[in-house]
């Protein structure tokens, strides 16, 4: 191996609740990716919007993680001690004239922004309200090289528009606090759920206008609940149990393509699966159906 290469992964969960089967299996192909190449794989809880966590959530994930066998290296990082580094990486786009302030109500917004506030230069606190603030997107294309999808590209004006980097309530926005975080723990690939593949083209343009690096992308199908839907902390999907972790990581491992090692030892599998980790064998769906994984009666 290249003495120069090196590997940082991260999983990075919110707290809004305690993990589910679809954060398990974001987490353990993080987990694999990064061990099957020496890598090491940190720990990031994105605790950036109060009033949608819950206090418990975070050691209830890390102990969760612990269950699992999920050993990640170094302390793990709150991004609620980050927020001076969010706001002096938000000075210095102010400063490079590349965000304006937005009055517009967040509800009667086009997901796609119209453009409505980018030359009217109103104030931090426009007419006795506060203004949020968007960060102005230029006429390019983004392009990456996404390790299980191949190459996606976006028109940054029509498919994504000026985005918001500071909401209203002043609370950062998850775009900005991703990127200045994955720079600041030097993650160089990131594996996660398809849910997050339209927050890509947003991340590598922040990335660009605040000269980071650029890290390596993989983007896993998200996994459906019986009822079609996203398995999500919102939508109350059950949390994993560590009454039987062996069946759990089975699933999982067939959920992404892996081969199934056929032992009750929970060690010896989950040490297997790095080496036997394949991440060409990662299904190219954005989404598969907890029906398709046959055991489905461990999620009830
Ligand atoms: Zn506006």
């Amino acid at each position: 191996m290249n003495s120069e290469y090196h590997y940082i992964g991260r999983f990075a969960p919110s707290p809004s609740g305690p993990l589910h089967f679809g954060s398990l299996v974001a987490a353990l192909a993080s987990f694999l990716d990064a061990r099957s190449q020496n890598g090491q794989w940190l720990i990031r809880i994105e605790d950036l919007d109060p009033p949608r966590e819950s206090p418990s959530a975070p050691e209830t994930i890390l102990k969760q993680l612990k269950d699992f066998e999920l050993a990640w290296d170094g302390s793990v990082l709150f991004q609620s001690t980050r927020l001076d580094a969010y706001a002096a990486a938000l000075a210095r786009l102010k400063d490079r004239k590349l965000t304006f302030q937005c009055r517009c109500s967040r509800n009667k917004t086009p997901s796609i922004y119209p453009g409505t506030c980018r030359d009217a230069a109103h104030a931090e606190t426009s007419a006795g309200l506060p203004t949020s603030t968007r960060l102005r997107v230029e006429t390019c294309e983004v392009s990456f090289e996404d390790r299980i999808l191949g190459t996606k590209t976006w028109n940054l004006q029509h498919q994504v528009g000026d985005f918001i980097i500071r909401r209203k309530d002043n609370l950062f926005a998850y775009q900005l606090a991703v990127v200045v975080d994955d720079a600041y723990q030097n993650i160089t690939h990131i594996v996660r759920g398809s849910d997050l593949l339209d927050s890509t083209p947003r991340q590598i343009f922040l990335n660009q206008c605040l000269d980071l690096p650029q890290p390596v992308y993989a983007h896993l199908p998200v996994i459906l609940g019986k009822d079609g839907f996203k398995l999500s902390k919102q939508a109350m999907a059950r949390p994993i149990s560590n009454e039987d972790p062996i069946r759990l990581l089975r699933l999982a491992l067939k959920a992404l393509g892996q081969k199934v090692i056929d032992s009750v030892d929970y060690s010896e599998v989950l040490a297997l699966s790095i080496l036997n980790w394949d991440i060409g064998q990662v299904p190219k769906n954005l989404s598969q159906s907890i029906t398709n994984l046959s055991d489905e009666d461990v999620l009830k």
